[in-house]
């Protein structure tokens, strides 16, 4: 017999259910990475009869890794989709209500916050919990969907391990990319840096770091036209000097293309609502998941524009269950 009993659905949980047009629930919870379905076990375990929506990309970011080794747990690895089908069961196991459905409509005007989906669902919640994340950019190159997992990949952490001993392209110019390269360098024989501009916009210390770095070669000035290989990326084609008089075609030989470009965080409908940085992450109170709003929390990627790891997303999902309910707690 396991440790925890599962918990059936309550009556309570149904009843919850249908007032009209508005369904009403405890908790909301908005998105289905591990930050999202890790606040899901803990709001479900405290009874809190967590509805939890799914999105656009089920899963969330980890659904588009291929090998996940450096969460906890996992001491063989593990795929990232299988990853969060675990994270889905657990949630599940103590009750939680996953649904699919995207959020369109965002009321947080009122004492409970209202959100309605695309399914036409309008909720009212006593506490909401956001875990929508952010999305990783990519170039757009039909090529770059060809090989996702396949030699391309948007984080370094998670897979530059695989490319150990071998050459590899970093690209962007800003914080992330100079990070990514640096920590690729340590890995790898060799990294290219590839930036579109003849300047780097990571900060000063950064740069320095980049260029004291023996293995990163910087090319300057090349746009990716395309990458290609027989089934894995073995070459990127690059434009040096884009739309000048000399504007001329070069080939790498790269095992590995890491996008560095920037991430959108998934904040749009809460915006006119929640206070974001510049970019649109979601601001927190620190060392808290509390938002701008009382009874409205955020957690994972959508609210950390620094560490951005599977693991750390889970360990802010938590906070969020626990703010959650403290916050029921002192309410009630
Ligand atoms: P970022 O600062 O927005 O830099 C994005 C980089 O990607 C820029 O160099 C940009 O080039 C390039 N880029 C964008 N679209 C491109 C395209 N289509 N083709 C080629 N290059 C493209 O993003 P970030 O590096 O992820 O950093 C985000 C924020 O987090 C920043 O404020 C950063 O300082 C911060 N951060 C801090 C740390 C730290 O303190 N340790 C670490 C990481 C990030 P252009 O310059 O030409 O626009």
């Amino acid at each position: 017999m396991g440790l925890f009993k599962t918990i059936e659905k309550s009556e309570e949980q149904n009843s919850q259910k249908s007032q009209g047009d508005i369904e009403k629930v405890k908790c909301l919870i908005i998105g289905s990475g591990p930050a999202g379905y890790t606040a899901a076990i803990y709001a479900a375990r405290a009874n809190l009869n967590p509805v939890l929506y799914e999105g656009l990309q089920p899963g969330g970011q980890l659904t588009t890794t291929t090998e996940v080794e450096n969460y906890p747990g996992y001491p063989e690895g593990i795929t990232g989709p299988k990853m969060m089908e675990d994270f889905k069961k657990q949630a599940l196991r103590f009750g939680t209500d996953c649904r699919f459905g995207i959020a369109t409509g965002i009321d947080f005007s009122g004492t409970n916050r209202k959100v309605i989906f695309d399914d036409g669902t309008t909720i009212e919640a006593e506490s909401i919990i956001i875990a929508t994340g952010a999305t990783a950019r990519y170039l757009g190159l039909p090529s770059e969907q060809k090989y996702m997992g396949s030699g391309v990949s948007a984080c370094a952490t998670c897979d530059g391990f695989f490319y150990k001993g071998l050459t590899v392209a970093v690209v962007g110019g800003g914080d992330t990319a100079a990070e990514e390269a640096i920590y690729l360098a340590g890995l790898c024989k060799k990294v290219y840096l590839i930036i579109r501009k003849d300047f780097l916009r990571a900060s000063k210390v950064m740069q320095k770091r980049v260029m004291d770095v023996p293995n990163i070669e910087v090319l300057f000035k090349r746009n990716t036209k395309e990458l290609r290989g027989e089934g894995v990326v073995q070459e990127a084609v690059l434009i040096k000097n884009q739309d000048e008089p000399d504007q001329s075609e070069e080939i790498i030989k790269i095992d590995g293309f890491f996008l560095a470009i920037g991430h959108t965080p998934n904040s749009g409908p809460f915006k006119p609502f929640l206070e974001t940085d510049e970019v649109g992450y979601i601001k927190t109170i620190p060392n808290t998941s509390k938002t701008n709003i009382p009874g409205v929390f955020a957690c994972g990627d959508i609210m950390d524009p620094v560490y951005r790891q599977a693991v750390t997303a889970a360990g802010s999902g938590c906070r969020a269950a626990i703010d959650a309910e403290r916050y029921l707690s002192e309410k009630h």
